[in-house]
């Protein structure tokens, strides 16, 4: 039997947090199981050569549908949350999320390119159905002043981290050693068993997010629901034609013009965003002011991610190709390396919370872009330590492994100064009407690192290494720096917010 919403919230059965915690824990940590495991082979399947069983794409190709995938995962998450507010409500779209993420990663195990690239998009809209909505749903496990809400958050994020950290081994040892495409049928195995998990722990969900949120008038309702699904099948039939026109050679797509395009793409979106919120009509002067400093917390977090999120691009390169691998004479899958980040994540994440708290008791906690600031910092040293490696390699040596491991715990740092820090900061600048779209926004950025991350693994064979990771680094670091300029004046504009 179903439990109502409100014991579902009452109960304690999870360390203290409702057991439907645990329901949508195993949700996400099995979401990114499979998300993680198959981001952790992709560039390598995609690059390798054809008689090898990868694609036999170039870097150029490789890094472009890189970026354009896991730039639309995040980007799309924007449009899962509309359809779940406005037709499905979220229960539903993690449902039919997890449907597609199965059935993208099984599409892959298929040979050819066509079931590729379907398996592409299925993934693409699957995850956008999927990853927004079951933090939404996590967030309405908690009545209003609940102080459980932050942990449930903190407990959540381990979720996601343990799937990240067990798929790479998994997926990437059977992707890289037995058949690229077989690690994709694990990641999918992994999709299935969390959606049979999700299946039979929802009744401990009480009533979140079941039915989408109601305008109080019932036909109104109806209408909404109704325009909204023609819009979403409109624009699946026009990327269905586009498809088609583009596989049968009428439209002259390539990864790279898509991409290219991708990029325009989200600089117009961001650009018309960001003018809405500080200039457009019905904001009070206070919300436009925090606009602008939700404004330079974007950016910066944008910046970030195109640092950290080339774990699974250019760094995924470097681990296979300029990484000597080998620990007491067994050489370890390049993908292992995945595993390290959410692996610090996991083991830091409890010392920053501490760290954070005590600087607090001390009133020394630095305002969130000084946090930002220093994830900057990090991210840039990350990949400022790896030019002597990047040089090293450049005579045709492979370098110690440590050095990427040692890029790993630098940019971890940066993760927890900057990502739980900006997701709360986006909560708390946003204008209340806004909160939903505001949680959009924190995507958004994402979807920017990660096509940077795409761009930056496209030229890994045309720039010489130094080059590139010391490029990554400066730029990272000056905008660290431009940044810290900007701590006092963003802090006036937060009006208040800490
Ligand atoms: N590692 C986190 C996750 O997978 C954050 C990723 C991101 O926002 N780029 O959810």
């Amino acid at each position: 039997m179903a439990t109502s919403l409100d014991t579902a919230r009452a109960d304690t059965s999870f360390f203290g947090h409702p057991r439907g915690l645990a329901t949508l824990f195993f949700t996400e940590m099995w979401e990114r199981f499979s998300y993680y495991g198959m981001r952790a082979i992709l560039i390598l399947y995609m690059s390798d050569k054809i008689a090898k069983g990868g694609l036999g794409f170039s870097d150029e190709k490789s890094g472009a549908v890189y970026g354009l995938y896991a730039s639309m995962v995040y980007l799309l998450c924007l449009g899962g949350g509309w359809v779940a507010d406005r037709i499905t409500g979220q229960r539903r779209a993690v449902l039919i999320g997890g449907v597609l993420i199965a059935a993208g990663e099984f599409s892959l195990v298929v040979p050819g390119e066509g079931f590729f690239y379907l398996g592409l998009v299925l993934l693409m809209l699957g995850t956008g159905m999927l990853k927004g909505n079951v933090s939404t749903i996590v967030g309405q496990l908690y009545a209003q002043g609940d102080p459980r809400r932050d942990s449930g958050f903190s407990i959540f994020y381990m979720g996601i981290n343990t799937g990240a950290l067990i798929s790479p081994l998994i997926c990437g040892y059977v992707g890289e050693r037995i058949g690229w495409r077989l690690g994709f049928g694990v990641a999918g195995i992994g999709m299935l068993l969390g959606l049979i998990q999700y299946v039979l722990g929802s009744k401990h969900l009480g009533t979140a997010g079941l039915h989408p949120p109601s305008t109080g008038d019932a036909e109104r309702d109806r209408r909404q629901k109704r325009n909204a699904a023609w819009a979403v099948g409109s624009g699946l039939g026009i990327f269905a034609l586009l498809a088609v026109l583009g596989t049968v050679g009428i439209i002259p797509f390539t990864a790279t013009i898509l991409s290219d395009g991708q990029g325009w793409f989200l600089l117009a979106i961001s650009t018309v965003v960001f003018a809405w919120l500080i200039f457009g009509g019905g904001w009070s002067p206070e919300e436009r002011k925090r606009s602008v400093a939700i404004l330079v917390l974007f950016v910066a977090s944008a910046l970030f991610w195109a640092s950290f999120e080339q774990a699974g691009s250019s760094l995924n390169f470097f681990a296979d190709r300029n990484t000597n691998r080998h620990v007491f004479g067994f050489e370890f899958p390049a993908s292992w390396y995945q595993f390290v980040q959410p692996i610090f994540v996991v083991a830091l994440a409890p010392v920053f919370a501490w760290l954070w708290l005590a600087l607090n008791r001390k009133r020394l906690e630095p305002p969130s872009p000084a946090k930002f600031s220093l994830g900057l910092v990090f991210a840039g040293s990350a990949f400022a330590i790896l030019v002597p490696a990047a040089m090293i390699a450049a005579h045709g040596v492979q370098v110690s492994l440590w050095w990427l491991v040692g890029t790993y715990f630098l940019q971890t740092i940066g993760e927890l100064s900057l990502s739980p820090v900006g997701l709360s900061a986006m909560t708390k600048l946003a204008p209340e009407r806004a909160a939903g779209f505001m949680m959009g926004i924190w995507f958004l950025s994402t979807s920017i690192g990660n096509w940077l991350a795409g761009e930056a693994a496209s030229v890994y064979s045309s720039m010489p290494l130094p080059t590139l990771f010391g490029s990554v680094a400066a730029f990272t670091i000056g905008a660290a720096l431009v940044l810290a300029l900007l701590i006092k004046p963003t802090v006036r504009m937060m009006s208040g917010v800490k």
